[in-house]
């Protein structure tokens, strides 16, 4: 156990503390006012109570890297898995995606006009912000395909394109996208064509064309959606880092979001599998308990394996990205993309099982969290592309001498 884990052992118990008080209670209530609002991606009212609360009580902005004040990757990892219990709570302590992604880029690569402009009102919790790579017209998971044009004309830039599956997009807290395109698409080098650029939400030729379902979720109030630019003009500076940068900037951001993810669904799971544990004690089938029958047990003991095995996975992978850098560590980041949320997928899988009909409905936790392990698997790049990716890497690590 590093200094750095002895040292988060307070801030764990009071988050602990804050979920059993503030969240748990709460998830009926947030999820009726949810569905109150006059505005779906409205703002819900409870959210921005515990907010406050979870200010006051020292719980914000866990997510900050060591180099800028904040945790160790390897102490995160049990925040973010507390966290992840209940889909909706990380938005309350501000360690919500993408937008711990995108504060991380306007650390990284914002100047200091657009730090004061947007990653301010993003650490407190006032605006809410998207980053937009995804095209309908073009396989995205090759980030060199985009085709959104970016041009220089004068002291501005004009954007052209189609995005889909922004999330937080229809969100009426966003008010800044990121936006990904290509600014020199002729350029011999792939890696070079791409730059990213700030387009505040409210500029005209910004639309917001519809929310998109995944498995039939809209995940309201952030949610996903279609957005269109027509000719959106914004000035020079709004350029990210330089002309021609926007590939770097995209592999600075993927890698700390990717296992955030995975330290969230590992959360999801493991309450999964609490839950259904308690279920397998209270429901009798053919004159005895679920928890007495041999494969219910089965299914309860594969799931604690496969948790744990995600979980150590999860914490190596953490503490390589501490000790030498998310770029060193992609090996281990990618095998955790690969293997936390399809193990997530699966446990979560058995876990509604183990609770029949009723654990594919919306009185229990199970049904969205699946959704969210689901999807897991496609955002931030799909399994394939990862496998891909490692399998290369091996290759030349173990052929090379
Ligand atoms: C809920 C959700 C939220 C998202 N949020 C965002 C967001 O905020 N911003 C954003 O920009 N994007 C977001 N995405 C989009 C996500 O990043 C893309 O879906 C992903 O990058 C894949 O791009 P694509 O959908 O165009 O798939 P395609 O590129 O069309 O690929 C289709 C399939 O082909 C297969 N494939 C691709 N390459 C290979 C290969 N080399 N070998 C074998 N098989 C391969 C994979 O199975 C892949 O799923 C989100 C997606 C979801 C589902």
């Amino acid at each position: 156990m590093s200094h750095d884990t002895l040292h988060i052992e307070p801030i764990k118990q009071a988050l602990l503390q804050f979920m059993d008080q503030h969240i748990y209670p709460n998830e009926a209530n947030y999820h009726a006012q949810l569905a109150a609002l006059p505005n779906r991606f409205g703002t819900v009212p409870l959210m921005e109570t515990l907010k406050e609360k979870a200010r006051q009580a020292g719980l914000w902005n866990l997510w900050l890297p060591k180099d800028h004040g904040g945790l160790t990757n390897e102490s995160y990892c049990e925040l973010a898995e507390i966290m992840g219990r209940v889909l909706w709570s990380p938005e309350v302590f501000n360690c919500n995606a993408p937008d711990t992604g995108n504060m991380e880029v306007f650390l990284k690569y914002g100047t200091e006009a657009q730090q004061s402009e947007w990653l301010e009102p993003l650490l407190n919790g006032e605006i809410r912000s998207s980053y937009c790579m995804t095209e309908p017209d073009v396989a995205s998971s090759d980030a060199t395909n985009v085709r959104t044009s970016i041009v220089r004309e004068g002291d501005s830039y004009v954007i052209n394109g189609k995005k889909w599956f922004i999330t937080n997009a229809p969100y009426e807290r966003t008010k800044i996208f990121i936006v990904m395109g290509q600014s020199d698409p002729e350029n011999p080098n792939r890696h070079l064509r791409q730059s990213q650029i700030l387009i505040p939400k409210q500029t005209p030729g910004v639309t917001v064309v519809r929310p998109l379902t995944t498995l039939g979720y809209d995940d309201a109030p952030g949610g996903h959606a279609e957005v269109h630019f027509q000719d959106v003009r914004v000035p020079a500076e709004n350029m990210l880092l330089g002309e021609g940068r926007g590939f770097e900037i995209s592999q600075g951001r993927l890698g700390p979001g990717r296992i955030h993810h995975c330290m969230r669904l590992i959360g999801s799971a493991q309450r999964s599998l609490e839950l259904a544990c308690d279920r397998a004690t209270k429901r009798e089938t053919f004159g005895r308990k679920l928890a007495e029958h041999q494969s219910v047990l089965e299914d309860i003991a594969k799931s604690f394996c496969e948790i744990e095995q995600a979980r150590l996975l999860t914490l190596k992978t953490a503490c390589k990205m501490d000790a030498v850098g998310a770029k060193e560590a992609r090996d281990l980041i990618a095998a955790a993309k690969i293997t936390v949320p399809l193990m997530a997928q699966r446990v979560i899988d058995r876990c509604m099982q183990i609770h029949g009909a009723g654990g594919l409905t919306a009185d229990y936790p199970m049904a969205e969290a699946f959704n969210y392990a689901r999807w897991c698997r496609q955002a931030d790049g799909p399994d394939q592309v990862h496998m891909m990716a490692l399998g290369r890497q091996l290759v030349k690590r173990y052929t090379e001498s």
